[in-house]
């Protein structure tokens, strides 16, 4: 689909204002067809809130999100439909209730998928009703009566770490996906001689050769002259069932002293209330972390997002985005295998101690490999 900005007119913008102000973003009556300031500012509030990059541009990603915002529960009958699963906050909302009443229907994302069709038929047989996992005028009416608040935490959090707990205190064995990020003819961003897709696909094959010799099974999203979508790549990693995924990315801001790597994982507020992954949001800030404790890049820290990647995902996932190539100090270390190495290891040495309990946590940075493979 095209993009549409401020300044642009016509049918599309009048039916982005319209679903806008369905959501109570936009004041004004939606009769005008121009994207103007209100609008402007209207899409970039929710962008803000969905977890989306705030630029004020209606591109696919947005377009979906505000499509997806305006269901209501009880506007539609949901069930689980492999081929193409329900999507929007009336899921999310549903998968709330269900969490409430101590029922597991999976990340609370908004995606009906296999995990919320057995909590939802879970809910009907303990209740009573024939356990046909469609969400229809009777379920949501037992639904409404038992609804009942939940104060502190999130039970999709705890349930997540529960599950990663319960796992097993070692990497070898895992099912790790790697994403390069971009490749084929995408490049992703270059700057001083480097190029994104080329330079991300280095730094995984670096990552992979340590995960192998740890007894990790590891799987890469492209080859060099691929470029899957994020979706497509989203589904590879739901298809090989693994742990967890591993997004590589660098950045570039032109014309600004923008440096310093960042990590980020599945986060968004979906109907009122913040939804997260709480492994996506453990692992992302260890290897924030030990990036920080092993190179010298400046330290952006972690951020909840829901680009469709971390989103998609049935698994924590974390996006890695390891040094802006606009800057030169960052492209000089970028440009070093030594440098590559030692992000590599920040992340197998991550992912290492997101399995290890508590108790047997060394200090951030002091893993060396020789000591990671016993
Ligand atoms: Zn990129």
């Amino acid at each position: 689909m095209p993009l549409f900005r401020l300044g642009d007119r016509g049918a599309v913008v009048a039916e982005i204002r319209a679903k806008l102000a369905l959501l109570d973003l936009l004041d004004a009556p939606p009769e005008t067809d121009e994207f103007d300031a209100s609008t402007d500012r209207a899409v970039r509030g929710f962008q803000q809130a969905r977890g989306l990059r705030v630029d004020g541009v209606v591109g696919p990603e947005t377009y979906r999100c505000l499509d997806e915002a305006h269901w209501r529960l009880g506007d539609r009958v949901l069930s689980y439909v492999a081929a193409k699963p329900f999507v929007g906050d009336d899921v999310a909302v549903l998968q709330q209730r269900l969490l409430e009443l101590g029922f597991d229907p999976g990340r609370c994302d908004g995606i009906f998928g296999v995990a919320t069709d057995a909590a939802l038929r879970d809910f009907q047989r303990n209740i009573g009703l024939r356990a046909d996992g469609t969400l229809g005028p009777g379920t949501l009416r037992a639904l409404d009566q038992l609804r009942r608040t939940v104060t502190g935490g999130s039970p999709s959090e705890r349930r997540e770490e529960e599950r990663l707990r319960r796992s097993g205190a070692t990497l070898t064995g895992r099912v790790i996906v790697l994403d390069p990020g971009h490749g084929g003819g995408d490049t992703g961003v270059c700057g001083h001689g480097l190029v994104e897709a080329a330079v991300m696909l280095d730094l995984a094959a670096r990552i992979e050769g340590r995960l192998g010799a740890l007894g990790v099974t590891t799987y890469l999203t492209r080859s060099a002259d691929a470029s899957p979508g994020e979706a497509e790549r989203a589904r590879f990693a739901n298809d090989v069932a693994a742990d967890l995924v591993v997004s590589l990315h660098l950045d570039a801001l032109e014309g600004s002293s923008a440096c310093g790597s960042a990590s980020f994982y599945y986060g968004a507020t979906l109907p009122g209330r913040v939804t997260r992954s709480a492994v996506g949001e453990k692992l992302a800030d260890l290897i924030s972390r030990e990036v920080a404790s092993r190179t010298d890049l400046v330290d952006g820290r972690t951020h909840p997002k829901a680009w469709e990647l971390l989103r998609l995902t049935r698994m924590p996932a974390v996006r890695m985005e390891a040094g802006y190539l606009s800057h030169p100090g960052d492209a000089a270390r970028l440009a070093s295998g030594d440098f590559r190495d030692a992000l590599a290891e920040a992340v197998v040495a991550a992912l290492q101690r997101l399995y290890l309990p508590e108790h047997l946590d060394i200090p951030t940075g002091q893993f060396r490999m020789p000591a990671l493979s016993h």
